[in-house]
């Protein structure tokens, strides 16, 4: 499943490739299940809008979409949201390009290019929307107050705290690992008994990562492939994720695994107090 990284990644790679084109029309697959929006609502709401802005908020791609046909000042109250769910992928692409398996939708550009949906599994979703702005707060763009309110009385532990999408939306099973890692705290400790300096020292790490990843271009342990349909991700140096029972890269402690929130946890048990 594509991380917070990945789809910022995703995001960037597809405003920077169509950002100002208008879709002139769409095409859309029959099955029911990607499609939040009826595929007729979408279709004509899509045709003849400019593409202005795409970008990520949580785990979403929103695209945010000018009106040509008003001539008041653009609104970008109207948005489709793209959620690419398990193995949801991009694609720019000329039109004569052959149709991938599991196609979804097709956006017909101005520019003569195609904008594709393909999603084999078929968790993604597409929606249209207006001014989306996810469940929970940024973990980029939090304050330090907001970040440590949002824990104050839970008791719940911090690793399933933060990945609880409706406290911060976007943070994934690696990153939740491997921000507490660097934070020096246990995955277990309740959430609402951490002190702020530990809640300040978690909110700096959880940002280092991330933003360590994007600029990696996104890690994903599953095969994945940008928007222009090149492989393209790197993998950020995991200290913890997946190295269950390899040496601390601090301590030389073997990393241990549990089971937290039902998904597999990693720390180290001497570094992680
Ligand atoms: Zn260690």
């Amino acid at each position: 499943m594509p991380e917070l990284p990945e789809v910022e990644t995703i995001a960037n790679g597809v405003h920077r490739r169509i950002h100002g084109d208008v879709i002139r029309s769409t095409w859309f697959s029959s099955f029911k299940q990607p499609f939040k929006t009826p595929r007729d609502a979408m279709a004509s709401a899509l045709a003849g809008r400019r593409i202005d802005r795409v970008r990520r908020v949580g785990k979403h791609i929103v695209f945010d979409l000018a009106d040509l046909l008003s001539r008041k000042t653009p609104s970008h109250s109207a948005q489709w949201l793209v959620h690419l769910g398990m193995t949801g992928r991009l694609l720019v692409t000329a039109p004569d390009a052959p149709l991938a398996p599991h196609t979804h939708a097709v956006l017909d550009l101005a520019s003569g290019r195609q904008l594709r949906f393909i999603d084999p599994r078929r968790f993604g979703r597409l929606a249209l929307v207006q001014d989306f702005s996810g469940p929970g707060h940024e973990p980029l763009a939090i304050s330090p107050g907001d970040f440590a309110a949002l824990f104050r009385g839970r008791k719940l532990a911090i690793k399933a705290a933060l990945l609880n999408q409706s406290l911060l939306q976007g943070v994934g099973n690696i990153y939740a690992d491997e921000s507490l890692f660097r934070a020096r705290i246990r995955p277990t400790r309740p959430a609402g008994r951490l002190t702020r300096p530990r809640l300040d020292r978690l909110r700096l790490a959880l940002r280092a990562v991330l933003r360590a990843a994007i600029r990696a271009g996104g890690s994903s342990v599953s095969d994945y492939v940008d928007a222009d349909g090149s492989e393209g991700f790197f993998q950020i140096q995991h200290c913890v994720y997946g190295r269950e029972g390899e040496p601390c890269r601090v301590c030389g402690t073997p990393i241990r695994r549990i089971v937290l929130a039902g998904r597999g946890t990693h720390f180290c048990p001497h570094c992680q107090r």
